[in-house]
């Protein structure tokens, strides 16, 4: 028996224990054909997971975290002399311009609202004013809020601006359902320890090979992190260039099979269930959640401390922690906030159990409840 944890937190999720246990394998050499095979399969089913077309589409797989593929992507699918438009409303798109600035990367940094819909008027006149916009880059779900950007629209509005769509999907991907034809998506990513449901260390890029192909000319800006080395190497002989995480990847094998064991939709479903049921509870004590419920992911609740001089995050936290339930701070500077999200193998009952914690949690310390604002 593993002592099971729910992690409340925005990744790594909460794992079921096969998943833990796939990784106890026999030692192996990634070189050898047995584990070529499990790449392979791997590979496949993070394809279909998001409906790709294995002709046009290729999973290339990276050993790191999720800031591996944003790096991957921005530094290898420049074109020289070209700009990138990255579309920022929160942290994750604010790393995105900072990876930019590190490579010195041409590009636009547009500041969008960081809780209301995306301004598409904005993003359209961007493109239209700077025809050497070859990349748009956008976050789907802005992990540190919750905020759920339009990709469909925003990929058609790059398509007829003749720029490559790329988009973080991380805090999405096998979450809510992606179909990179249908939602207008040129390349995609995540992470094995988010919506899968596996461990830390591997990373993904799903995109068009026409467009990887393409990037082989394309200027050279890093050596470990170039997207077309990494694929035509995989291409070439089944594997990743260098180590991969090989325990990480049996992992990963077994959470896809669970994935398409739950099913799209209904793990989709569940994901929402527990959205929803984190969002009430939140409500019902008073606290004020940051983005709209029209707005949201529906994976990612953050609500604002709320002016009580006995809140202190860090208390609650432990105290929630020492029983088993991992709470997260929030990502807007200034505005202190904490987040509580849907991912993982977890379900409606287990928020239910939080929030008794939670509340005894707030009561121990004084907390008023329902909790205040000056503000509200
Ligand atoms: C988690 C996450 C990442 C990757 O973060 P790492 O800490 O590098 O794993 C990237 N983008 C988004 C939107 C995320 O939620």
């Amino acid at each position: 028996m593993i002592k099971r944890n729910v992690l409340l937190n925005p990744g790594p999720a909460t794992t079921t224990d096969t998943v833990k246990m796939a990784q106890v394998v026999p030692d192996i050499c990634p070189r050898e054909k047995e584990f070529v095979a499990v790449m392979r399969e791997v590979e496949e089913g993070l394809l279909k997971i998001v409906h790709a077309e294995p002709d046009e589409y290729a999973a290339v797989l990276f050993c790191g975290s999720g800031t591996i593929n944003m790096d991957i992507c921005l530094n290898s699918l420049l074109p020289k002399d070209k700009k990138i438009l990255i579309l920022n409303n929160g942290a994750y798109s604010s790393r995105a311009v900072e990876i930019c600035e590190y490579y010195g990367l041409a590009h636009i940094n547009l500041q969008l609202s960081l809780n209301q819909p995306m301004d598409l008027e904005a993003v359209e006149r961007a493109l239209r004013e700077n025809p050497d916009i070859a990349l748009v880059y956008t976050t789907h779900n802005e992990t540190g809020t919750g905020l759920l950007n339009p990709i469909r629209k925003i990929g058609e509005i790059a398509h007829t601006h003749n720029a490559v769509f790329v988009t973080d999907t991380t805090s999405t991907y096998a979450m809510r359902p992606i179909d990179m034809q249908k939602d207008n998506i040129d390349f995609c990513m995540a992470s094995a320890q988010k919506g899968i449901m596996a461990m830390t260390g591997l990373s993904f890029i799903i995109g068009k090979k026409s467009v990887i192909e393409a990037s082989a000319e394309y200027p050279k800006r890093s050596y470990y992190c170039n997207l077309y080395m990494q694929y035509e190497y995989a291409r070439q002989h089944g594997e990743m260039h260098f180590t991969p995480p090989v325990q990480v990847v049996y992992a990963a094998r077994q959470a896809i099979k669970e994935y398409f064991d739950e099913g799209e939709t209904a793990k989709w479903e569940r994901h929402l269930e527990v959205f929803n049921a984190i969002y009430d509870g939140l409500t019902k004590l008073g606290f004020h959640i940051y983005i709209p419920k029209e707005y949201s992911s529906g994976l990612v609740v953050a609500a604002l401390y709320p002016d009580d001089e006995n809140w202190d995050f860090a208390k609650i936290h432990d105290y929630c922690y020492e029983k088993g339930f991992t709470i997260y701070p929030g990502k807007v500077e200034k505005t202190g906030m904490f987040r509580l999200c849907a991912l993982g193998a977890i379900t409606v009952k287990d928020i239910r159990d939080f929030f008794v914690v939670f509340e005894e949690a707030l009561r121990k310390y004084n907390v008023t409840v329902p909790v205040r604002y000056k503000q509200f």
